[in-house]
């Protein structure tokens, strides 16, 4: 039988363990932290309310094409969805609103934004399924649909400020600039439309659902799966140097570029080594969760309904934020994104004390208190916050780092969004996963197709890792029986 060890059990190691797994392997995941699942952990961060460690929303999990092929529902997870997936807010009180539907997100969004909206986003929702399979891997594959992914391929190469200028109003452009600065770039930078464009069209086919019971459920799912599998789990171990490793077939490691060279040390080709030094990291994020009595009191009434509000105001206004983080400059009103899974996940409160998640984009390795400037946006859009809060905690970018070392800098997208990395991360190859170390891989969100808790890197990264077993011989009796049927 082949075996494999997976380094770091956030959803990219999980989803390599599980896809191994289903081809016989048998799998070992090492993971440092005592508990399971990298930046999908939940738990009781203030007292008796489940607050979302890192990842919330969850449009890209709910439509990966890996994680639906594995009915994660018999293991647990539930998708939940909430009325309203999205509220940009406008000192002027108005505000942009995002639906599932794109009928109603254009219709909100009035004459002539909304059927701008709809003609652009509307089919790239309807073929998100078809899309998916094309853009949620390398680019350097053959496409299956070269004319739809040309079609979402053309307006995600021009900088979000150049896509922004569809749209007339305020509402539009904020709503669709908040959304755009999911990417943590200079929204004037080329491809910075890309993140943005994804993220509405999966949101316009998925919804911006959350997991019953958090996001940990996500890997809970996945680990209960691999466990039926034959996989085993180990927490409290961080590899820091391949001779920790036990013997396998294949390793893949659910890190940063940075942290595979440090562990793999000479065994790396010396430009490989290189190419993962010089890997970029983007700006941190400063996350602050509240326990909040009575819900944060919006002024827009819609942003009461909505599991995501964004805080930043005009579309210029959200640019010039992510703009200064990434000089290096702390803003004085941040880019800041809001979560309240609890209206979609009720059981996440305890009476009516809720849990509110909440980050800035600020510098990377910001080692400034950013509460307050979290505050003050709220306050902005919902006078009278600040009295309501209960109960707080806090995680710098250092902090983020320290929790999980994929997160260098507290940039937790494990990677900066530049057109490099975003066209070949974590380095120009033909097998982005590759290491050049025989048998060995990357899995992490610093490979294709980055960030989220879709699973969709370490899926890849298994295939990969399938591929040299069936090459070099060492496959288990599933991969062997593949390989017949496909030598047919
Ligand atoms: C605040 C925040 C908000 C986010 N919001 C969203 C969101 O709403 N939706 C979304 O889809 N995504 C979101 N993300 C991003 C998402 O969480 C990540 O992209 C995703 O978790 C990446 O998965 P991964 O498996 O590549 O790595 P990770 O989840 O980072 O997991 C890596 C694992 O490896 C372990 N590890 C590290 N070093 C070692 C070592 N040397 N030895 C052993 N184990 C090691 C770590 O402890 C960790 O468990 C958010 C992230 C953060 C932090």
């Amino acid at each position: 039988m082949s075996t494999a060890v997976v380094v770091g059990s956030g959803p990219n190691g999980l989803a390599a363990a599980v896809r191994l797994a289903r081809e016989g392997v048998a799998v070992t995941v090492l993971e440092a932290a005592d508990v399971i699942g990298g930046g999908t952990r939940t738990s009781e961060l203030t007292p008796g309310l489940l607050h979302d460690h890192c990842s919330a929303i969850h449009s890209m999990a709910a439509g990966s094409p890996f994680l639906r092929t594995l009915d994660l529902e018999r293991f647990g997870l539930r998708w939940c969805l909430p009325e309203i997936d999205c509220v940009h807010p406008l000192d002027s009180g108005a505000a942009g609103v995002l639906h599932r539907s794109v009928r109603r997100t254009a219709e909100g969004l009035g004459r002539p934004d909304g059927s701008r909206w709809e003609r652009l986003f509307g089919p790239l929702g309807e073929n998100f399924d078809a899309l998916a399979g094309d853009f949620l891997g390398p680019l350097t594959r053959v496409p299956r649909h070269p004319l739809l992914l040309a079609r979402f391929g053309l307006p995600s190469l021009l900088p979000a400020s150049a896509l922004a200028r569809v749209w007339r109003s305020q509402a539009a452009r904020g709503l669709y600039g908040g959304i755009a600065a999911h990417a943590f770039r200079p929204l004037n930078r080329p491809a910075t439309a890309a993140i943005g464009v994804s993220i509405i069209a999966s949101g316009h086919r998925y919804g911006w659902p959350v997991a019953a019971g958090g996001s940990r459920a996500i890997s809970d799912a996945l680990a209960g799966l691999l466990g039926e599998l034959g996989g085993r789990v180990e927490t409290g171990v961080r590899v820091r140097s391949a001779a920790q490793l036990p013997p396998a077939d294949v390793v893949l490691f659910d890190l940063a570029p940075v942290a595979v060279a440090d562990v793999l040390g000479d065994r790396l080709p010396a430009p490989v080594a290189r190419a993962y030094r010089r890997f970029r990291h983007g700006p941190g994020a400063f996350k602050v969760d509240f326990a909040v009595e009575g819900g944060v009191p919006w002024t827009h009434e819609a942003a009461r309904r909505a599991g995501t509000v964004h805080l930043g105001g005009t579309f210029e206004q959200v640019a010039a934020a992510e703009r200064a983080v990434h000089l290096g400059r702390m803003p004085e009103r941040p880019f800041v994104l809001v979560g309240q899974q609890y209206l979609a996940d009720p059981a996440r409160s305890a009476g009516d004390v809720h849990p509110v998640w909440t980050y800035a984009h600020v510098p990377h390795g910001y080692d400034g208190d950013a509460t307050e400037a979290i505050v003050r946006q709220i306050e902005r859009f919902a006078p009278g916050f600040r009295d309501r809060v209960v109960g707080k905690a806090v995680r710098t970018p250092a902090a983020f780092e320290e929790y999980n070392p994929n997160f260098v800098g507290g940039d937790i997208v494990t990677g900066a969004n530049t057109v490099r990395q975003l066209l070949a991360r974590p380095r120009p190859a033909l097998d982005p996963y590759a290491t050049g170390v025989p048998g060995m891989f990357i899995c992490s969100a610093a490979t294709p197709p980055g960030a989220g808790a879709h699973g969709m890197c370490g899926a890849h990264a298994a295939e990969s890792a399938l591929r040299y077993l069936r090459r070099t011989g060492r496959r288990s009796p599933r991969v062997r029986a593949q390989d017949s049927r496909t030598s047919e």
